[in-house]
């Protein structure tokens, strides 16, 4: 057998080279892979079915990136791409929550308009 790094002859199943000590074991190689980022896909998805679609389309676009660029040995794109896909998600949660109040907001805020429209109308019915 021969060493997977740098191609020193060594006798069969020696487990590190002799001359520069490589893992025979490893499938790896010895410049490894870097881990792959989270597509952040499923979140987007969620965000897409249940908040705010324009956000999660965004972001599942950006997800659906991270795997090609990834595959391509594009590293750094495909890491940039999980981040955006997350935040573009994030930023779909927060503005869904935050239209979420400003609906209750205002509901409170009608129901208390119409109460007061309503012993308003009390009033001048007993005025006339
Ligand atoms: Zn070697």
């Amino acid at each position: 057998m021969y060493c997977k790094n740098c191609g020193t002859e060594l006798p069969e199943g020696t487990r590190f080279c002799t001359h520069c000590g490589t893992d025979q074991n490893t499938t790896r190689p010895v410049c490894s892979v870097p881990d792959r980022p989270n597509t952040n896909l499923i979140l987007a998805i969620l965000v897409t079915l249940c908040c705010c679609v324009p956000f999660g389309i965004v972001g599942i676009v950006y997800a659906s990136r991270v795997d090609s660029a990834w595959n391509t040995g594009h590293y750094e794109d495909a890491r940039k791409f999980s981040k955006l896909a997350r935040n573009w998600s994030l930023w779909g949660i927060a503005l869904t929550i935050l239209i979420y109040v400003l609906y209750i907001i205002l509901l409170v805020a009608g129901v208390s308009w119409a109460m007061w429209w309503d012993s308003c109308d009390t009033f001048f019915a007993g005025l006339i």
